[in-house]
């Protein structure tokens, strides 16, 4: 029996990022609030400290959590919230403090919401530095933060478009355009979370494999191996319902996460996708008939995604052994209900 591995990721470079950003906030700021508070400066001493703390509670959630979406919008805030209150406080020459805030909000946030909240900063420190600045000043701040302004904007857009195609590139096999591997992790992380808190009733699994396919590419060659392949991700994509998902797992192995699906549901729909792909024509097999097997499970509250996966995997080779062509369903965990 072969051994079924998930990976578990901690911190990627995107929490790498936030802690590293929030960190050294933390750390610059400590020895000014220092500083401030022997020199009596209450007013900025207090903002220091006020900065300087919540960084590092932000530092920490991200630490503890993982989680960066909240860090991001907390360290936008901090950002923009800190520029204003220091030009109220120390005076307009501190307006230079509004070009690393913009590219700070640039680059935590969504370029649109940046563009809301950079825009709603601007006209918030232009209106406290407009009685003490003559027009000139005001304009020459005017004309480089909207320049840094639009640039930001333009190279958060292009930032984020990349993030996403390469994200989608990471998460999808080549061959058939479904789910990788990497996909599949992700979403087995977030279905056992969503069935540990309650927030999914039930999810099973199916773990399909193709019938003989070693037969396939000897007979007709490697190539045409990779044909079926892609038409087969598609009859598997026809057959399934919109809530669930397909990934190719490896060779010709598929993965389907059936959502809130209980094991009998996950049986008759994984019943019916045999048979769609053995009604199936494959003119590049010569019409010849093509099988699969698969194992189902269901997920239980209390195991590890390799472990639900592995269940599914045991139940699939007892499909193979039992002659090829059928589904095993993983009962071990519920009522005994193993069907061929
Ligand atoms: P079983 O019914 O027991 O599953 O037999 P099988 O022949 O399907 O399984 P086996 O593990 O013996 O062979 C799988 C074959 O799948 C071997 C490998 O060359 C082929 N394969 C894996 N990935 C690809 C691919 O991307 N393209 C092609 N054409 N073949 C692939
Ligand atoms: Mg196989
Ligand atoms: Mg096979």
């Amino acid at each position: 029996m072969r051994s079924v591995k998930i990976t578990n990721s901690k911190h990627n470079a995107d929490s790498a990022i936030i802690l590293f950003i929030s960190g050294s906030i933390t750390l610059c700021l400590l020895p000014f609030c220092v500083i401030r508070i022997m020199q009596g400066d209450w007013p900025v001493a207090a903002l220091n400290v006020s900065i300087t703390t919540l960084a590092f509670a932000l530092f920490c959630y991200v630490y503890f959590t993982y989680r960066t979406l909240i860090a991001r919008w907390g360290l936008s805030l901090l950002s923009m919230s800190a520029m204003l209150i220091t030009i109220h406080l120390k005076g307009a020459e501190q307006i230079l403090w509004l070009y690393p805030a913009l590219t700070t909000v640039f680059y935590m946030l969504s370029a649109h919401f940046a563009a809301v909240v950079g825009m709603i900063c601007l006209v918030a420190a232009f209106i406290i530095i407009y009685p003490d600045v003559n027009s000139l000043y005001l304009l020459t701040i005017a004309a480089t933060a909207a320049i840094t302004f639009v640039f930001s904007y333009a190279f958060s857009l292009k930032m984020h478009k990349k993030a996403y195609f390469f994200r989608n590139e990471s998460e999808t096999d080549p061959l058939t355009g479904l789910g990788n591997r990497r996909a599949l992790d992700s979403k087995l992380a977030e279905i056992t979370k969503k069935i540990k808190t309650k927030s999914l009733t039930s999810c099973s699994l199916l773990l399909l494999d193709i019938d003989n396919f070693k037969n396939i590419n000897d007979t007709f060659g490697h190539k045409c191996g990779d044909q079926v392949l892609e038409a087969f991700a598609n009859v598997l994509l026809k057959g399934i319902r919109g809530k669930d998902s397909a990934y190719r797992f490896g060779g010709e192995e598929f993965v389907i996460i059936l959502t809130d699906t209980p094991l009998e549901g996950a049986l008759t729909l994984a019943k019916n996708l045999l048979k769609d792909i053995e009604t199936t024509q494959w003119d590049m097999l010569e019409n010849k008939v093509l099988t699969s097997s698969g194992g189902v499970a269901e997920l239980d509250g209390t195991e590890a995604s390799y472990e639900w996966i592995s269940r599914a995997d045991r139940a699939l080779y007892e499909a193979k052994n039992a002659g090829r062509n059928r589904i095993v369903a993983d009962s071990s965990n519920l009522d005994d209900c193993a069907v061929a």
